[in-house]
């Protein structure tokens, strides 16, 4: 994507939205920390359906380690491997409460080095709970940024590098939101909403052929990455990949509140679905 074009796809997120908020519900920079970690493999929705009676009662490691691991898998055993998450919380739990004085640490290796915890989600906390320019790159921000040949990569640690570089710096705190809630409501996996999309002009997308156009708006093309998933997962074994699974909830929500318009052609749809179960298991999804 061309430099100028970038500013003006930036431009137009910060004019549709000058703050943008994610969808997880917490309380302090340890709850965020806890349902980030919870969202792994789950919606946003599922997750702070159970944190909302968790977070009344647990709102810092101590108290989560006075709570206890039998009654932290009761609270959270809707969201799916509640039994690894749930040891998870209790050692990153016990660590903060022993090493940390139960703060959150802001230091990026810090943050990676406790349990359950590795780069997306720590890039997740230092961002919104700290106020750095991280970007978090999940399975939205990757497919978004690939289409719009933003950042062109095969893996989140790639696209999440070249990101780095492309966007200018006064919107890089904001990217992270932008790009995710543009391809959970808009940007969609299956079927792009690209008649209504406010960058339609910027993107070389093409949703017929699910590949990047070099005729669209005459849109510079760069190496083409898979624009519906990476081919394999950065960052720890343990932040494992999110199956092929359809719509989450929340995506399914978002395209209700946004009207339920189709526009991409079944064949580009089925030419996605064929491709997305392999590259979707690679994608880490904390
Ligand atoms: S034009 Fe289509 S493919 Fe491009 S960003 Fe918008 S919704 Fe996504």
């Amino acid at each position: 994507m061309k430099i100028a074009d970038i500013e003006k796809l930036f431009a137009r997120f910060a004019a549709r939205s000058p703050a943008p908020r994610g969808e997880l519900e917490y309380i302090n920079p340890y709850t965020l920390l806890v349902a980030v970690v919870l969202s792994a493999q789950a919606t946003d929705k599922s997750v702070n359906k159970a944190t909302r009676e968790l977070f009344a009662k647990v709102d810092r490691p101590q108290a989560m380690l006075a709570l206890g691991e039998t009654a932290l898998r009761r609270h959270i055993q809707t969201i799916g491997l509640y039994n690894s998450k749930a040891k998870n919380i209790i050692r990153l739990s016990e660590i903060l409460a022993r090493q940390y004085g139960g703060k959150v640490p802001t230091d990026r290796d810090a943050l990676e080095a406790l349990p359950g915890v590795g780069r997306k989600t720590a890039n997740v906390v230092l961002n919104i709970a700290f106020g750095e320019p991280t970007i978090a790159v999940d399975t939205h921000i990757f497919r978004v940024a690939n289409r719009l040949g933003l950042a062109r990569g095969k893996t989140p640690l790639a696209v999440e590098k070249a990101l780095e570089k492309a966007v200018p710096e006064a919107y890089r705190l904001h990217a992270h939101h932008w790009l995710i809630l543009h391809g959970r409501y808009i940007c969609t996996a299956r079927k792009p909403r690209c008649q209504e999309c406010f960058v339609h002009d910027l993107c070389p997308y093409d949703p017929e052929t699910g590949a990047a156009s070099a005729a669209r708006n005459g849109a510079r093309i760069g190496k083409p990455g898979k624009a519906n998933g990476p081919a394999k997962a950065d960052g720890k074994a343990r932040e494992k990949a999110k199956p092929g699974r359809g719509k989450s909830a929340s995506d399914k929500a978002g395209e209700r509140r946004a009207g339920g318009a189709k526009t991409g052609p079944a064949s580009g749809a089925k030419a996605a679905a064929r491709r997305k179960p392999a590259r979707d298991k690679a994608l880490a999804s904390d």
